[in-house]
This record gives C-alpha cells, sequence and structure tokens, in this order.
C-alpha cells in the first residue's frame, strides 16, 4: 500500500488514549476509532466525532479469545497492540460476532498471525470470504455452545438485537461479561481524553454527550415494536448477570456504569427508539459511515 494510503486510513482510523489497555489482568481493550474528519470530503464537517471500533482479549487460564478482530483500518497498530496484551501467549480463539469490517475485517490477518487459532461464531458463510482459511479453521458455535478456557467458560449467545442474520454475543461466565456485537456501541466527540476513557473514568459532561449517542444496530428500532425484544432482555439479565459489558463500540462498561447503560439503552428503544441508522428518505447519513453504516448524530 502507498504512503499516501497508509496516511489517509490513519488519519480516518485512529488509536489514542493510551489504547490498548489491560482493563483486568485477564481482560485487554484493543482498537481505537473512526474519525469522521478523517474520511473523504468530511475534514470540515462539524462536529468532528468517533465511532470506537473496539475489540476485546481474554486471557483464560488455558485459553485466550478475541472478541471480534477491530476494524480492517486499524490493523496498522492492532497488530502491535496483540503483541503488547498478549505478551508471547497464542491467541486460540477468535469470535466474530457477524460479517462486517469493523467487526470482523481483520479475521485473515488473525488466522496468519496465529496459525493455531480457530474462528468460532456463526461461521456459516466465512469460507466465502475467506477461501484461504482452511475449513477445519472456521467452527460453527450455536446458541447455548460453550468452550472452555480453563478458568471460564464462553458461552455463545444468539443476540437479542441483530443487525445481520448471523449476529451473536457471547459471554464470559468468570468475568460476567458480554461482549454484544453492536448493541450498547455509541458515537463520542473529538475532545481529548475520550477515546481511551472508561464511562466510569468521565466527568459527569462528557458522560452526557457520550451516552446520548449510542450507534446502535441496524433493527428497525422506529418502525417495530420492541416490547418483546426488551422483556427477552431483562430475561438474559436474570439468567446472564451483567459485571462488564463490551461491543465493537465501546470502552468496557463497568461497575455502577452497567445498570445505569442499560436502563439508559432499553429506555431508548421502549420510548420508540432514536431514528439513527435507519434508512429515513432524505435523512443526513451522518457520522459513522466510515465504520458500519450512517448514523444520524442526535444533538
Ligand atoms: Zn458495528
Ligand atoms: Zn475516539
Amino acid at each position: 500500500m502507498s504512503e499516501a494510503s497508509n496516511k489517509a486510513i490513519q488519519k480516518a482510523y485512529i488509536v489514542r488514549g493510551g489504547v490498548p489497555r489491560m482493563v483486568l489482568p485477564d481482560l485487554a481493550w484493543v482498537g481505537g476509532c473512526s474519525n469522521s474528519s478523517g474520511w473523504p470530503g468530511r475534514a470540515e464537517t462539524r462536529p468532528v466525532t468517533h465511532e470506537p471500533c473496539m475489540a476485546y482479549v481474554i486471557m483464560g487460564a488455558q485459553k485466550t479469545i478475541m472478541m471480534d478482530t477491530g476494524h480492517y483500518g486499524l490493523w496498522y497498530s492492532l497488530d502491535g497492540q496483540l503483541d503488547a496484551v498478549l505478551k508471547g501467549r497464542p491467541l486460540d480463539y477468535v469470535f466474530v460476532s457477524h460479517q462486517e469490517i469493523p467487526h470482523t475485517g481483520n479475521l485473515g490477518r488473525l488466522l496468519r498471525k496465529y496459525p493455531n487459532a480457530v474462528a468460532v461464531g456463526d461461521v456459516r458463510d466465512y469460507h466465502l470470504f475467506h477461501p484461504e482459511v482452511a475449513l477445519d479453521r472456521l467452527v460453527q458455535k450455536q446458541h447455548g455452545d460453550r468452550i472452555d478456557l480453563g478458568d471460564r467458560e464462553i458461552v455463545f449467545l444468539d443476540a437479542i438485537w441483530k443487525d445481520l442474520s448471523g449476529t451473536m454475543w457471547t459471554y464470559d461466565t468468570r468475568l460476567k461479561l458480554l461482549f454484544s456485537a453492536d448493541t450498547f456501541g455509541y458515537i463520542h466527540l473529538h475532545d481529548e481524553n475520550v477515546c481511551g476513557t472508561m464511562f466510569h473514568e468521565m466527568p459527569e459532561q462528557t458522560l452526557g454527550s457520550v451516552i446520548g449517542r449510542p450507534a446502535l444496530p441496524f433493527f428497525g428500532m422506529s418502525s417495530r415494536d420492541q416490547a418483546a425484544r426488551v422483556e427477552a432482555f431483562r430475561g438474559f439479565l436474570k439468567q446472564y448477570p451483567l459485571e462488564i459489558i463490551t461491543s465493537g463500540h465501546t470502552a468496557p462498561i463497568m461497575g455502577a456504569m452497567v445498570p445505569r447503560a442499560i436502563e439508559k439503552l432499553l429506555g431508548d428503544i421502549a420510548s420508540g427508539g432514536p431514528r439513527f441508522l435507519q434508512s429515513v428518505a432524505g435523512a443526513d447519513p451522518g457520522v459513522g459511515e466510515g465504520s458500519d453504516r450512517g448514523a444520524e448524530f442526535h444533538a
């Protein structure tokens, strides 16, 4: 790739704020942000916003797993981030939540970097994206399946909110951690000290601006009744209590922020849902098209 296109990529996909971070001894937060001002024709558009494009590595006692692959455009940094957090350990599993570039675009690179790793998730059609990958390295998982990392299990879950047919979530039984694909995503302003900052570390003012702009999945919230999904999620919480929430578009949500983020999300959904990520005729596609899809910016 030319130096000019490398520079363009590194303006659109930025890494700052201290990422990668070891959130816990067994939980690493890796990735970066999609920067709206780095997109062609968007340099002067205000406000400048970021969509976090994150992935997580869980270091089990015996095995390791990466939750999503991180965004394809961030590989220039992710490659070294993984070396830093794994410290010589191999990556054993790569969970692919769904077939979008910010979530699984680095799968080929990861399977090349870690020759013994296998992809796990709803991988029914990944052989089409990755004809170079041996079929026995694409391991199909179904709702309720588990893999053992030595000191915990990772549970594969049919996502309650999907934006593609194969979207899955995962749950770590030791950390009580949910990796929720797109759910709980957000967009934040191009301020200093936000990219690598967790909600509980933010001043209340910053938190308000971040929480108010979630990038929710593309599931037609404004046109379909979500009551059954909301109820299903409340049932899910009883079976899988949450202490940490992660996704491809969030910093880790921990502690007192967990119930707050849940109630905010369910409140938004129950009240008819914000209209971002909807195909509204004439709407400004707004922020975020650099990563998943257009998102309407909500002031
Ligand atoms: Zn996404
Ligand atoms: Zn950012």
